[in-house]
């Protein structure tokens, strides 16, 4: 059984005293678990004071960002060797980096390739626009963003990646997570089940059965349970509400709920 993983990007939000608190708040709710991973991505800022603070039992760090180079003349960047020993991942091919920064799929690609030199998982995210989804492109875009990203992978670093399915349009921005619209649960399980099979195709199946495949836009403590237990995914990437300490720790129960029924499942 894969573990679960939820993963709270809290992007540009909480500044480092804030999400301090934010992080003492869940260390008091959140329990160590076999089967249940909790990350927390906050700003590149908050990684080094929360490395200090966190019980690593509970919680793994994410960067949001890091730079391919592992050091040289570019001002204002960090690199992933320089985050190595701070976060166990780091996301790459966010739609914010690919839109709002225009990060191209070589840049993505050698991102991937530097995370894992440096020891990081990365957690490639890809996923349709709108314009995407109504031109039928879905399947197209996706299968193209999974296979240029892992490229320079072998099959072992492929089977330890994470993949967040985050379809542009469903991404809530910021506190609208709990009004925005979401897809249909068979159209993630089919998307999920095509990433698997892109990476079968050239890594083999072995390694497609080992990666975590997530989903991500605007979920939130109500529809945590069904995205889980009905799409085939191995977790959350969850944006807005994971700024909110209710709905990320009811997310995190939930993650407990599919995981225990899910041993259950498997022992009959
Ligand atoms: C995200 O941006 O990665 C995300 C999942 O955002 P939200 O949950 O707010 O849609």
């Amino acid at each position: 059984m894969r573990k679960k993983l939820i993963i709270a990007n809290w992007k540009m939000n909480l500044s480092v005293s804030r999400a301090s608190l934010l992080v003492h708040r869940l260390d008091e709710r959140i329990r160590e678990h076999r089967s249940v991973e909790v990350v927390l991505a906050p700003p590149m800022l908050t990684l080094q004071p929360l490395s200090l603070q966190i019980d690593r039992r509970k919680f793994r760090l994410c960067a949001q960002n890091a730079h391919p180079e592992d050091q040289g003349p570019l001002t204002g960047e960090v690199s992933f060797a320089m985050i190595d020993g701070i976060v166990h991942y780091a996301l790459v091919g966010h739609s914010d980096r690919r839109y709002k920064f225009g990060e191209d799929s070589a840049f993505i690609q050698k991102k991937v390739t530097a995370a894992v030199r440096n020891h990081i998982t990365p957690v490639l995210c890809v996923g349709e626009t709108l314009q995407e989804k109504r031109d039928g492109e879905t399947m197209q875009v996706v299968h193209d963003q999974v296979n240029s990203a892992m490229e320079c992978l072998t099959a072992e670093e492929a089977a330890r990646m994470v993949i967040a399915y985050e379809p542009v349009w469903a991404l809530s921005s910021g506190h609208d997570y709990l009004h925005h619209e979401t897809p249909k649960p068979d159209d993630i399980k089919r998307v999920v089940a095509a990433i698997r099979r892109t990476v079968a195709e050239v890594y083999g199946p072995k390694a497609a059965g080992s990666i975590r495949v997530l989903y991500g836009g605007s979920s939130n403590a109500s529809t945590a349970h069904g995205l889980m237990s009905t799409t085939d995914v191995d977790g959350l990437l969850v944006g807005g509400a994971s700024l909110n300490y209710a709905e990320f720790a009811n997310i995190v129960d939930a993650a407990y709920q599919v995981a225990h029924q899910e041993t259950e499942n498997i022992a009959g």
